[in-house]
């Protein structure tokens, strides 16, 4: 019973909790034992653990029996604007008289952890309200690229194969480089390759299904080449995947960034626009504007404090010990530089903005030092920062 009750990733993540409860790990590569006395020159001051703060947990709750059918949620946003989850990947629909437009299709919203034989497709998600039912899905929009977020689409398109599916020209000019022989990899995903947008945008896109209205814009890579904001004038609500985690530190490595600049000026983009509700297409929580303005001071600490650490003399020690080996020394200052800009940005008595981010956002004990190991070797060489 327990190994069935652990399978659920989300369970797995409780027990691993509880596990590291019993001895913390450390985050930081600080262990350069090699190295002469005042080369390693930093040590990490947080021990990692998978505990959720207060402010980062689900709403609603899947573990206390909360989603809406067992073990997928669907819930209204406002006015026909929906969205759908696992607990881990979030999608959006939004619903005319005239049919569906569908937002990104995540092959494991449908899936049942537990009893794989319960799972449904992202198709029985989508019919699994009053709303939806007899109206055909006409419109599919792409986020941007990544399979995770929609790597179910092909079972879109075989229930409806008149869907038009509206992407980025840079999703579209990604999607074509793909080869398709990582395909199965993901759970719940159809038995073909996300299918080719048949309708392609450059700059800003107006999507219109009877009285009801999605407006698409892209600004740049915050997070991949393609990756496009989703806005529903009407609803207040703006939809933007894999760039900000309300409540949560950001995916590993700023959210595995392309371009950092960009992933940084993303968050002022998104606070010109006019929302209630942010869905970034990870967890189970929705933001507002308030988790937006949180999560900028998170980065601009970050940002601030990669700075501080390139500055810090104390890290240079390192390139004086193997001139025969620069690089290998250039990695080492890298972490070094990352676990003391982590360790900045995660003591309140010394981060700019004051805040306590270990218990305010979700995993910034796990991630910080990726994120400082990202924006600090940016700031070093990328010529747009
Ligand atoms: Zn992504």
């Amino acid at each position: 019973m327990l190994l069935k009750y652990i399978k659920h990733p989300l369970m797995i993540a409780v027990t691993l909790a509880m596990f590291s409860a019993l001895g913390s790990v450390h985050a930081y590569r600080t262990d350069h034992g090699f190295l002469p006395p005042g080369a390693n020159v930093c040590e990490s001051h947080v021990s990692v653990s998978l505990e959720v703060p207060p402010n980062s947990q689900a709403v609603p709750d899947p573990f206390k029996g909360e989603f809406s059918h067992g073990f997928y949620h669907v819930e209204e946003l406002n006015d026909g604007l929906f969205y759908m989850t696992d607990g881990v990947y979030q999608a959006m629909f939004l619903v005319s008289k005239r049919g569906i437009i569908v937002v990104d299709a995540p092959p494991s919203i449908g899936v049942n952890q537990v009893d794989s034989t319960q799972s449904v497709s992202i198709v029985d998600v989508l019919y699994s309200i009053p709303e939806t039912q007899g109206l055909p899905i006409k419109k599919l929009i792409y986020s941007h690229t990544h399979l995770d977020h929609i790597g179910a689409a092909s079972i879109i398109q075989d229930a409806f194969p008149k869907v038009k599916i509206i992407a980025h020209w840079q999703t579209q000019q990604q999607l074509r480089l793909g080869t398709g022989e990582l395909e199965g990899l993901l759970p719940g995903s159809g038995t073909n390759p996300p299918p080719m947008p048949t309708q392609i945008f450059f700059k800003e896109k107006r999507i219109k299904l009877g009285k009801q209205t999605l407006h698409l814009s892209y600004k740049g890579p915050a997070h991949e080449p393609g990756n496009i904001y989703i806005y529903a004038a009407k609803q207040k609500v703006l939809m933007l995947v894999d760039v900000i985690f309300p409540g949560w530190s950001p995916f590993t490595n700023l959210a595995i960034v392309e371009d950092v600049p960009e992933y940084i000026e993303a968050y002022d983009e998104v606070l010109e626009y006019e929302f209630d509700v942010f869905v970034g297409g990870h967890f189970n929580r929705l933001g507002n504007r308030d988790d937006i303005i949180e999560a900028q001071q998170y980065i601009l600490d970050i940002k601030a404090n990669a700075l501080a650490a390139l500055q810090n003399p104390a890290l240079f020690q390192i390139f004086g010990v193997a001139p025969q080996n620069g690089l290998g020394a250039f990695s080492i200052y890298l972490d070094q530089m990352a676990c003391d800009c982590a360790n900045r940005t995660l003591d309140p008595g010394v981060t700019p903005s004051g805040n306590d981010w270990l218990s305010r956002i979700g995993n910034s004990d796990i991630n910080t030092l990726t994120h400082c190991w990202e924006m600090g070797e940016a700031m070093r060489i990328d010529p747009t920062f």
